[in-house]
């Protein structure tokens, strides 16, 4: 089984690549690390106690008793966090347990007879997911770009969507990293779509729109 690691920056377009992989024909199995990233935080899961422990319980929602992803959120990203020392916390905390999960995600897939799937992960480099993938896909596009949608998707002042870019990788470093390169800067997704399918096709799976 092919196992390709799909990554970028944030609101580069990783999602709305990984949503048109999953739609081609035949599908191609998706697993998704921020889906994953929210269940590992879930209630008694163990990185749940091991985050109150360090943020204490001011991150929890008190009627439901989730962890407040908003909350947290502010206290990683906060001007306050000096060297992302609060960033690099939450990471190790949580990373272990992503990386875990994905890798039974993708033995499930192995163990189904699928010829590939892809790990769709914005910290495939950080969270060291790139070791284990055949391939390393990065989706990229123009600084404008990325801001713009940035900015929209998540009502984020330019400031807080700046701080949230900067706390990633530099998608340069990505693109240099990246064994095939999908170019998200058009106006439209139409285009990406178009590598991507070009991509499943040389790996030898579908490549166009099932639905
Ligand atoms: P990521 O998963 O990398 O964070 P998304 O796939 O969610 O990024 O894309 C970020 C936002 O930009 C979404 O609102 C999406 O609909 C939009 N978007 C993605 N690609 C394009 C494109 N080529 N042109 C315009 N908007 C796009």
């Amino acid at each position: 089984m092919l196992l390709i690691g799909l990554t970028g920056g944030i609101a580069t377009g990783k999602s709305t690549a990984s949503q048109h992989l999953t739609n081609s024909t035949p599908p191609i199995p998706i697993i998704d690390a921020d889906l994953i990233a929210r269940q590992v935080i879930t209630p008694h899961r163990p990185a749940y106690y091991s985050l109150v422990r360090h943020f204490g319980l001011q991150i929890i929602n008190p009627e439901t008793l989730e962890i407040d992803r908003a909350k947290l959120g502010a206290i990683v990203f906060s001007g306050d966090d000096v060297d992302g020392r609060q960033r690099k916390v939450l990471n190790g905390i949580t990373h272990p347990d992503i990386r875990a999960e994905m890798l039974h995600c993708a033995l499930k897939c192995f163990l189904r007879g699928e010829r590939m799937c892809v790990l769709d992960t914005p910290l495939l480099f950080e969270a060291g997911l790139w070791k284990v993938v055949n391939v390393v896909m990065v989706v990229y596009c123009s600084e404008q770009a990325q801001l713009a949608r940035l900015t929209a998707r998540d009502s984020l002042t330019p400031t807080d969507a700046k701080s949230r870019i900067a706390s990633q990788m530099p998608i340069d470093e990505k693109r240099q990293r990246a064994d095939i390169l999908i170019d998200n800067s058009s106006a439209t997704p139409d285009d990406m779509r178009a590598q991507l399918d070009a991509a499943a096709k040389a790996f030898g799976q579908g490549g166009g729109q099932g639905s």
